[in-house]
């Protein structure tokens, strides 16, 4: 394995960089799927241009009503987010469960969604949360919603010369809560089988609004499940509600057998945990009335 590694300290020199040497580059922000993908000759980038000194793309902060993650945060650093110890809880829940201590304290969330993985665990949570990516390039900046973004394994909407920049999203409105839940083989250390994030709110008589429901691990890319999201619009959550829209999300996948689970158990998965994170987002509102 042999590439040249170059060390821009501005994001106008990476894409510089990037557009330079086109598909032959490849960014390296934390290296734990990067540095695996070459040593396993999935890829075989000549440069490789590292992202550790764009300072600017590190960290979290409020922006009027959104909040704005910088590429370059760490997994640990959104476990650690203490504003997201309220409705956007889903995220925190993701990132403490993605690999060890050490992969979440240099893997980002850039790299989380450029990476593209049906199995991403920050993406159905930022799904949930209707996040936009900001990418920028030699031309400028430019805004895409995540699921526009993600177009399949491995592939993402991103020109040869834009890197992922930040990823923003709304601060939800009152009586709002999310959740993720995941399954895999063992609880550490584990790409997930199926993972569920889910997100609503409840109005003053109890109906749900703004709902959405994610899945990963279950298709192509993580994906959203509309019709389940409509049909609980207006509802009470109660039991059957919940239980109705884990059946509408297994038609909308399309889950695979593979050497972690069959296609079969997958949809028992999905059935069984979609509406438990519904439930959960429930207890969450309801806790803190
Ligand atoms: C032991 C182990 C366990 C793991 N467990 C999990 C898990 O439980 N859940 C999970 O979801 N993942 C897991 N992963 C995968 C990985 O840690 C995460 O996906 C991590 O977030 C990747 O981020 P990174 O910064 O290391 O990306 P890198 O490896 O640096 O990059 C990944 C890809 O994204 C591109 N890229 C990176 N940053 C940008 C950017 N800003 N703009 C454009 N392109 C960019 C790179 O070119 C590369 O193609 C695990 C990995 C290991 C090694």
């Amino acid at each position: 394995m042999t590439f040249q590694l170059h060390r821009p300290t501005s994001v106008s020199e990476a894409t510089s960089l990037a557009e330079k040497f086109g598909p032959s580059a490849r960014f390296l922000a934390g290296g734990t799927d990067l540095i695996i993908q070459v040593h396993r000759k999935r890829c075989a980038p000549d440069h490789v241009i590292d992202l550790s000194g764009l300072t600017d793309l590190v960290g979290i902060r409020e922006d009027g009503n959104r909040f704005v993650l910088g590429s370059l945060t760490t997994h640990k650093e959104i476990e650690r987010c203490l504003y997201f110890r309220g409705p956007p809880m889903a995220l925190v829940e993701a990132s403490r469960i993605v690999g060890g201590h050490q992969v979440r304290n240099i893997g980002t969330v850039g790299g989380n969604i450029a990476n593209a993985s049906p199995a991403a665990d920050l993406v159905p949570p930022l799904l949930v949360l209707d996040a936009e990516i900001v990418l920028r390039g030699q031309n400028g900046e430019r805004r895409l919603p995540l699921d526009q973004f993600l177009l399949g394994p491995g592939k993402i909407a991103r020109a040869t010369d834009e890197l992922i920049a930040e990823i923003h999203f709304s601060k939800l409105p009152l009586r709002s809560a999310t959740s993720f839940i995941k399954a895999g083989r063992r609880k550490a250390m584990e790409i997930s089988v199926v993972c569920v994030a889910a997100r609503m709110m409840l109005d003053e008589s109890r109906r749900c609004r703004g709902v959405r429901i994610a899945l990963g691990a279950v298709g192509a890319t993580s994906l959203r499940v509309p019709k389940a999201e409509r049909m609980l619009e207006g509802q009470e959550p109660d039991k059957e509600a919940l239980r109705e829209a884990g059946r509408l999300a297994v038609q909308a996948s399309s889950p695979i057998t593979d050497v972690r689970a069959s296609d079969c158990y997958r949809q028992l998965l999905i059935e069984t945990l979609v509406p438990r994170a519904l439930r959960l987002c429930v207890d969450r509102i309801e806790r803190l009335q």
